[in-house]
């Protein structure tokens, strides 16, 4: 992929651009308040933002004695940006404007999502069916959240797909994508350290302070966390990893079962709320010991039984836990629309150079 992928590190751009989306409408003198910034610095920042039309003055805010200063709004008909997720059974491809609201969806099943050629044709078909070919050159880019166990030859047909359209690509790690788009669709509060713990190729926890990612390319997955010492083999060799207690046979059938849970079915509700009663304890140490505002659980089974996995939340976290607990409704992926707003952070603020 053409673009940062590692290593990013936010603007002062960037910075500024997300408070202004965070606000809806601001001052200068706000946001080098809320930043700590000096005015100085903001003011350059927001000169190099209304010429690349991303922010626009939108008026003037009531006089208090001197000078009224100017509003300022993000320009949110300025850019689109694209986010792309593979799953083991579906591609999803999103579009979101430059306040990360999401413009346009497509979601395509995939037989094979080791397979590069059949990956790279389902993003194609996906790109024709949200953008118009002259158009995909004006996008912002493209992010990729990239599953811990893509296969390198599927990463790097991507890499060439997006470099013979020639879009700017940006990948990011599953559980950061799925953190940054639960964040810009307002699951959390605008500022604070919030944890991500998200259910896909692998559990990982992603972490968000003020909304920007904390080192957006570490972190293990904790699929062999050793949770139950007599719980069942695993095949690292010990007994009772995380994910053969929170999802005993593999996210996709966890997935159908609690989509049977969430329609009535009895036995699967049992099933989801013995393998979210492990999840959500490991979610709640981590919260305890990192001081988290905001635990966030992502991923489609707990997508697909938010309640159940509410309600497990909170035999750990008690009901007056200084965490909030989210079951992150994002549609139709936090990852797909987390990966545009990647693409978002990455490329807007460098357009104009
Ligand atoms: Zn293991």
């Amino acid at each position: 992929m053409s673009g940062t992928g590692d290593g990013r590190r936010p603007t002062m751009d960037t910075a500024v651009l997300e408070f202004v989306r965070r606000r809806t409408e601001t001052t200068r003198v706000e946001i080098a308040r809320e930043l700590g910034v000096t005015a100085a610095t903001v003011t350059n920042s927001v000169k190099r933002l209304l010429t690349a039309g991303l922010l626009w003055e939108s008026g003037h805010a009531r006089s208090t004695g001197g000078k009224r200063a100017t509003l300022l709004r993000v320009d949110d008909s300025a850019r689109r940006a694209l986010g792309c997720t593979i799953d083991e059974d579906r591609l999803s491809l999103v579009a979101v404007d430059t306040t990360g609201a999401l413009q346009a969806r497509v979601v395509l099943p995939l037989q094979d999502a080791k397979d590069p050629i059949e990956v790279t044709d389902r993003l194609q078909e996906g790109l024709a069916a949200l953008v118009p070919g002259d158009e995909l050159g004006a996008m912002t880019g493209i992010g990729f959240a990239m599953p811990d166990r893509l296969p390198g030859d599927v990463a790097r047909a991507l890499e060439e797909l997006t470099v013979a359209l020639d879009v700017r690509s940006v990948r990011g790690k599953e559980s950061t994508c799925a953190a940054l788009g639960s964040f810009w669709s307002g699951e959390q509060s605008g500022s604070g350290f919030s944890g991500t713990l998200h259910l896909g190729s692998t559990m990982s926890l992603a972490l968000l302070l003020d909304g920007i990612p904390f080192r957006p390319d570490s972190g293990h997955p904790l699929d062999h966390l050793r949770i139950a010492p007599e719980g069942r083999l695993c095949h690292c060799g010990r007994r009772g990893c995380l994910h053969l207690e929170a999802a005993p046979s593999g996210i996709a059938d966890l997935t159908r079962t609690a989509l049977a849970a969430a329609q009535g079915d009895e036995a699967a509700q049992d099933a989801v709320m013995a393998a979210a009663l492990p999840l959500t304890r490991v979610a709640a140490n981590l919260a305890i010991a990192l001081g988290l505002d905001t635990m966030v659980l992502a991923g489609s089974p707990t997508q697909a039984a938010p309640g159940i996995y509410l309600d497990a939340a909170r035999q750990h976290f008690g009901d007056d836990a200084t965490t909030r607990v989210v079951v992150s409704q994002v549609q139709p992926h936090p990852c797909a629309v987390g990966a545009a707003v990647l693409a978002l952070q990455t490329f807007l603020t460098s357009v104009e150079r």
